[in-house]
């Protein structure tokens, strides 16, 4: 029989899965179900990188699932899923650990939706739509919030009068799952640095920093939404609340308007007319995109010198996501002018992307950890399921 544990990352019109075995954290397979309606296209790989045949209704999210399923029961007819875990990017302002899908979590998920309007509502959609798969399941509910909620109140409020802070609108932060990866990870392969104050970049197409002590979150870029803090793929990062004053008042625009502005036309996209895409930007070499690179690098600087205000120092800068774990030329960047911090990179050891590229005599460790949020929710799954091996 072959035993294993399923994530779902569900987005607004794609969903991630990886199918892991009881125990080991290597998946069996991956994949991506992408553009989900009338040209949805589901890729599926098992452990060799080979792909996994797959067909299907791919017009809705419970379609994408029954179709992952499909594939995954020609290739492995044996196939017994102990438990599936999602990603749910809202879990609130309390829940600090993931939790078992009941009835009622899910209704109480649902009314923090308004919170997350574009990620929150297909994340529970997914949840929704693997229990009618698979109603005997476990389903474990993973959340991106969750490893923030140690912040204490100066991290974790804005200056408005304190009726909003106590109707949830908050600092929340997001990318939690990475983070708690990088995490363990540290306290694993360097448990020193690990108590230490690290400050830690998940650089991607979302992007944002985590400044943590003793494994803890104590600061994070991001606050009650996925917008705030460092420029993205599409997202505008930090912005001062005056300009949607301005939007409104003067240009007229409306909440959807300004929602598919800052989420959908802005970051690196917006600045460079050109692509949301750190490779393509760095192809282009116009002077757009070079000065997106200028910003995004800029901009990174500045929140590497706020989260290590917010520890007090800095023991270890580590980078991850898909620029994080790939760019040697957004980490040189990054770390040129940090050297009043201690940071010091080697640039033959950042061109090879090795584990740690600061030089043997900088007195902070710059480490590159590829991130694994799926390794994390899978964990989360076979601990609920009572696995044997769970990490
Ligand atoms: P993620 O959202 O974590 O998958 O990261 C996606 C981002 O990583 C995109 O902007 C990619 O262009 C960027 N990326 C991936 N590989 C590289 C690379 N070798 N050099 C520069 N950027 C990269």
């Amino acid at each position: 029989m072959t035993r294993a544990v399923l994530t779902l990352n569900a987005g607004s019109s794609s969903l991630k899965v990886a199918l892991f075995p009881e125990t080991g954290d290597d998946p069996l397979a991956t994949g991506l179900a992408d553009r989900i309606g009338p040209d949805g296209v589901l890729t599926l790989k098992d452990a060799t990188g080979a792909p996994i045949a797959s067909a299907g209704d791919l017009t809705s999210h419970a379609g994408a699932i029954a179709a992952v399923i499909a594939a995954f029961r020609a290739r492995w007819p044996d196939l017994d899923l102990a438990a599936i875990g999602h990603r749910v990017v809202h879990g609130g302002a309390d829940r600090m650990t993931p939790e078992m899908v009941t009835g009622p979590l899910l209704a109480e998920l649902a009314q923090l939706s308004p919170f997350a309007p574009l990620h929150q509502p297909h994340n529970l959609a997914g949840i929704r739509a693997a229990m009618e798969a698979f109603p005997g399941v476990p389903q474990v509910a993973c959340f991106d919030t969750a490893f923030h909620r140690s912040h204490p109140f100066v991290n974790d409020t804005f200056a408005l009068p304190r009726a909003f802070y106590d109707e949830g609108v908050r600092r929340y932060g997001f990318h939690g799952l990475s983070y708690d990866y990088i995490a363990g990870e540290l306290a694993r392969s360097a448990p020193h640095l690990a108590e230490g104050r690290v400050v830690v970049a998940h650089l991607g197409n979302g992007a944002s920093m985590c400044g943590m002590t003793h494994g803890r979150s104590v600061s994070s870029t991001m606050g009650f939404s996925a917008l705030d803090g460092l420029p993205m793929g599409t997202r505008c990062g930090q912005l001062d609340p005056g300009v949607l004053l301005y939007l409104m008042d003067q240009r007229g625009m409306n909440a959807a308007q300004i929602t598919d502005l800052l989420y959908r036309q802005s970051g690196l996209l917006g600045l460079s007319g050109l692509s949301n895409d750190m490779r393509t930007l760095e192809a282009a070499g116009t002077p757009e995109a070079m000065q997106a690179i200028d910003y995004f690098t800029f901009r990174c600087q500045r929140e590497v010198g706020a989260m290590a205000a917010a520890l007090g120092g800095i023991d270890a800068l580590v980078f991850c996501g898909g620029i994080g774990e790939n760019s040697r030329l957004i980490r040189a960047r990054i770390c040129e002018r940090l050297g009043w911090m201690g940071i010091e990179i080697d640039h033959a050891r950042n061109a090879q992307n090795d584990r740690i590229i600061s030089t043997d005599l900088a007195r902070t460790t710059v480490m590159v950890i590829p991130t694994n949020e799926e390794l994390v929710i899978a964990r989360a799954a076979r601990r609920a399921s009572g696995a044997e091996g769970a990490a």
